[in-house]
């Protein structure tokens, strides 16, 4: 199977990884719930980390993956801002700073992108 979703969807690595973890073994079998389960991944969270690491969220959307509007390239209307891209930042205020921007920049490319 492993080497089946690496063939036919590319599914692979840390992907493929989280497949195995969250997805129960007898939906495999079942194409639609697989399908179902690579488009939608439920990724329970067991508890949250300590507060000093919990403040801010590592990784994210990459850069590269993102247009100069903070829209995602291979999903044209989709933009991303804040804790959703791949950035870290010192605490101090710098967090909610850069998500502002983010969502400020990102909210004018969504209406560009609406308007023409
Ligand atoms: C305890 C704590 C203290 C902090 N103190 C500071 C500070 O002093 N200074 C600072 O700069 N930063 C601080 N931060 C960090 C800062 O709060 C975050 O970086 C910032 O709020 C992230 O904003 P965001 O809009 O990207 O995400 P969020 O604020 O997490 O907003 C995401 C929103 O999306 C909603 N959502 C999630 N999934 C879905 C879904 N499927 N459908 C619809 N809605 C959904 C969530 O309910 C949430 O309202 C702190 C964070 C924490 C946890």
């Amino acid at each position: 199977m492993a080497s089946h979703l690496q063939r036919t969807v590319g599914i692979k690595g840390v992907k493929a990884g989280l497949l195995w973890e969250f997805v129960p073994k007898e939906q495999f079998a079942d194409h639609h719930r697989l399908a179902t389960a690579i488009k939608g991944l439920p990724v329970p969270l067991v508890a949250p980390r300590p507060l000093a690491e919990a403040i801010s969220s590592a990784g994210g959307v990459p850069f590269e993956a993102l247009d100069e509007h903070l829209m995602i390239r291979s999903l044209p209307g989709v933009f991303c801002a804040g804790e959703m891209l791949d950035w870290e930042a010192p605490t101090g205020g710098y967090l909610l700073t850069a998500c502002f921007a983010t969502g400020r920049a990102a909210g004018q490319g969504a209406l560009a992108y609406v308007v023409g």
